[in-house]
């Protein structure tokens, strides 16, 4: 047995069988390794593999709170530091009735690498809990963020881990938990970003996400002379990843048709209709269900009459899709269908959102392929806008922060383009963006030592 299978092997003896989203997660990172490993025996000698692939610290935690009728609710709390060899633990944390252990794992364990491929120094982690801000009023938001930062304050710092925001983590919950940590401490220690900028956040870190996928997206197009500017464009989700990436698909002239939430999905053909998007989804946090009541034109289907249980969204027609809502959203039925109609490129504004066998299926076809943690890395380089702005009080305008982020995405995707070079990848982006990450955590930790 290889190294790489031994280590796969001893992965799955000492985690649960249910880490199934993990474990995806690690294959697809050690099954494209395999010619850096050739190339580099020395990660073998030092055990690498096996060092990366367990987190350093595992934190779970009670989270017990009050709602507005004087109910006490408890909730599982998560922190997972992975691996802190290029610096303090960064990632953002989620509040979501599916969050356990295998998701905080997978998304921390990513986390490690995209934050490497960023060339920032920052370490990876991963945070949440299985809580459901649908339909709580904003004291009872108030209150859990309390309780939940309450919970496990004294494990986190500026040097030591710092939280951002995830899906059902925004604005207002950042401020809450920001809150909270100060109370607890006396310090305005930035130990969170994603902040509002009343508190300290940096312009341009909510748009961060959405716009870096599509800077990815264009420098790899402009390198394969092709252009997003007149094409149509699928989005899944229609949170803070998915409005601004189709906000930023407006203002390169390309033409964003989808939108979908946890309950339906929208088709507008003559491009969504951005100001009422937001106007639901930010302003009510209601469904997308409003967007066809006053949209006459648009066509809305609920997630019951997904045919075959994949989102209507992949049934549209386009010249690119950017899945932006969460992981395994887009199967292996959605990637054929993307494929009959002619699909040329797929970036992942989620994290993990194709599944393995669709990813295969792109393979095959030859599609190009901008991986996530690639391609979305723009939020978590804005957030190391943030904390430098924060330490040095030195505070950019939104031109400053965007014109950095443009500048970072763009050499994300030339960095692994020469890894792909390196190592005759042609446009494997997947495997030259997990070379590129593993090769810089693997380097960090040897010069740490054991
Ligand atoms: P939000 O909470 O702002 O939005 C998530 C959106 O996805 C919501 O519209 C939600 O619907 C929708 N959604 C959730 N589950 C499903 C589903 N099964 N099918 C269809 N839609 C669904 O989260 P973000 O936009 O911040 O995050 C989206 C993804 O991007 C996540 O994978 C996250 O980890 C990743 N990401 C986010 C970053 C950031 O800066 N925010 C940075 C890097 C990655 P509903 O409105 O009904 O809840």
């Amino acid at each position: 047995m290889n190294y790489i299978d031994l280590a796969m092997k001893r992965a799955k003896e000492s985690n649960c069988e249910s880490d199934v989203n993990f474990f995806q997660a690690l294959k697809e990172v050690l099954v494209s390794i395999q010619p850096l490993m050739d190339k580099h025996p020395e990660y073998q000698t030092h055990n690498i593999i096996e060092r990366m692939i367990a987190p350093n610290r595992s934190i779970y935690f009670k989270i017990e709170w009050l709602d507005d009728h004087n109910n006490i609710h408890v909730n599982n709390g998560y922190r997972i530091q992975f691996n802190n060899a290029l610096g303090p633990y960064k990632g953002g944390v989620r509040f979501h009735p599916s969050v356990n252990p295998d998701i905080l794992k997978f998304l921390a364990f990513e986390q490690i690498f995209k934050n490497a491929i960023t060339g920032l120094h920052i370490g990876g982690a991963k945070g949440g809990a299985d809580f459901d801000p649908k339909g709580k009023s904003d004291k009872e938001i108030m209150k859990f963020c309390q309780a939940f930062m309450t919970a496990f304050y004294n494990s986190i710092g500026s040097d030591i881990d710092i939280l951002g925001g995830d899906i059902g983590v925004g604005a207002r919950e950042v401020g809450y938990l920001f809150g909270q940590y100060k109370q607890l401490t006396n310090t305005y220690d930035s130990i969170i970003t994603s902040k509002p900028l009343a508190l300290g956040g940096s312009l341009g870190r909510t748009q961060a996400t959405g716009y870096g996928l599509i800077y990815f997206t264009q420098k790899l197009l402009e390198d394969l002379d092709q252009t997003l500017k007149g094409k149509i464009c699928t989005i899944s989700g229609s949170g803070n990843v998915a409005i601004h990436a189709i906000e930023k698909l407006y203002d390169i002239g390309a033409v964003p048709v989808t939108c979908s939430d946890s309950r339906g999905a929208i088709y507008d053909r003559n491009g969504i209709d951005l100001e009422l998007l937001k106007k639901i989804k930010l302003e009510r946090r209601a469904s997308l269900e409003y967007y066809a009541n006053e949209k006459k034109n648009a066509i809305y289907v609920k997630k019951e009459k997904y045919i075959g249980g994949s989102s209507y969204v992949w049934d549209i027609p386009c010249y690119a899709a950017f899945p932006c809502a969460t992981q395994n959203e887009l199967g292996a039925t959605c990637a054929q269908k993307l494929i009959d109609n002619d699909v040329k490129i797929i970036a992942e504004g989620a994290n993990m959102p194709t599944s393995s066998e669709a990813l295969e299926i792109f393979q095959k076809h030859n599609i190009i392929f901008a991986p996530a943690k690639a391609a979305n890395a723009g939020g978590v380089a804005v957030s190391v806008l943030e904390m430098s702005q924060n330490s040095s009080l030195n505070y950019l305008s939104f031109g400053e922060v965007d014109e950095r982020l443009k500048k970072i995405m763009s050499n994300i995707y030339l960095h692994i383009k020469e890894v792909c070079d390196e190592y005759d990848l042609d446009m494997d982006l997947v495997s030259g963006a997990n070379i590129l990450g593993f090769k810089r955590v693997a380097d960090a930790m040897i010069m740490h030592g054991v």
